[in-house]
Order: C-alpha cells, then sequence, then structure tokens
C-alpha cells in the first residue's frame, strides 16, 4: 500500500499535521499551540487532523501516522505526554480513527519518529542509530537494522528521562536529575 499519508505530531508545545507523500515529501502542514488542558487539546487535535485531510486529496490518504510525546503504550495505543497532565492515558488511535475511517492508524514515539524520518531520508550508510530530539523536552529513538525499535511498550529509546544527576532538578515526571530536567530545550 503506499500513497500519502496523514502525519500528526503531539509535542508539549505545539501540535501540527502534515500530508507525507511516499518519497517523504511534506505538504499542507499545520501547526497549533498544544492547550495545557487535557479537552481542549484533543479538540485542537481532532480540528487539526481534519483541517489537513480536508486540504489533501483524502481520498487517497493511504493511512494516518502519529508520532506523540512520551510515553506511551503502543499495545493500548494510549499517550500520556508529560506536558499535558489530562491525558493520563489518552486513547490517541481511537481519537483519530474518524478522521480517515477504515484506514489504519499508527503510533509511535516522536523521538522514533525523527530518527525513523532522519535515517530514511539523511542519508545514513550505518545500520544502528540513536536519533535524540532536544526541544520542550528530550526525547529519543532507536533504528537498529533499518527498522525503527519501539520496544515492548513503545518507550525503548526515550532516554530524556534516564536519570543522570540524583541531587539534580525535579522533572515533570516526578524524577530528578533527568536528562530532561536538565539539558531540554527551556533549561
Ligand atoms: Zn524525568
Amino acid at each position: 500500500m503506499t500513497g500519502p499519508v496523514l502525519a500528526v505530531d503531539v509535542g508539549g508545545t505545539k501540535l501540527a499535521a502534515a500530508v507525507v507523500e511516499p518519497d517523504g515529501t511534506l505538504r499542507d502542514r499545520v501547526t497549533v499551540p498544544t492547550p495545557a488542558d487535557g479537552q481542549k487539546a484533543a479538540a485542537a487535535l481532532d480540528r487539526l487532523a481534519r483541517e489537513v485531510a480536508a486540504k489533501g486529496p483524502a481520498g487517497r490518504l493511504v493511512g494516518l501516522g502519529v508520532g506523540s510525546a512520551g510515553p506511551l503504550d503502543l499495545n493500548a495505543g494510549t499517550v500520556s505526554p508529560v506536558n499535558i497532565t489530562d491525558w493520563r492515558p489518552f486513547p490517541i488511535l481511537d481519537a483519530l480513527r474518524p478522521v480517515l475511517p477504515g484506514r489504519p492508524a499508527v503510533l509511535a514515539g516522536d523521538g522514533q519518529c525523527m530518527a525513523l524520518g532522519e535515517y530514511w531520508r539523511g542519508g545514513y550508510t550505518t545500520r544502528a542509530m540513536l536519533g535524540m530530539v532536544v526541544s520542550t523536552g528530550v526525547g529519543g529513538g532507536l533504528v537498529l537494522d533499518g527498522r525503527i525499535h519501539p520496544g515492548v511498550t513503545g518507550n525503548a529509546g526515550h532516554i530524556g528521562h534516564i536519570v543522570v544527576d540524583l541531587d539534580g532538578p525535579p522533572c515533570p515526571c516526578g524524577g530528578r536529575g533527568c536528562v530532561e530536567a536538565i539539558a531540554s530545550g527551556p533549561r
């Protein structure tokens, strides 16, 4: 199955959606700030996805891909982004499936999506890579033998919440001294 897909990105600062063509070309990209309120965030996400799906040739969109800030539960199709505190957890695939009824919807961590995209389009010749996203938080993803490596729950390679300083600053995850608490963009 090849064709353009609807791509949705859920971050701590912004929500984004776009159409991605089979060659990786991105078009019809729209972003909005991420509401901190969970219900407002869910409504904004739905509006955004529908807006982009309506711009593109909706009949040609073969599926929906979601990259979200973690942690996430791949088996349940839910996400619990640290910065959207009402989403504990949020059934993001169930929420977005009605945008493209009857077509597949898949979920992965945003760091994993970034790592895979970078590996795919970045001209790498290595067989394995760890991609790191330094943004509102710190995310990460593993590509092994050219494939995304999500792990059992979908959180493999999510290095932002590894503790690197036991006496470090508190982290939104409840821990202390995480990579994210020390090295995120706002830090
Ligand atoms: Zn943390």
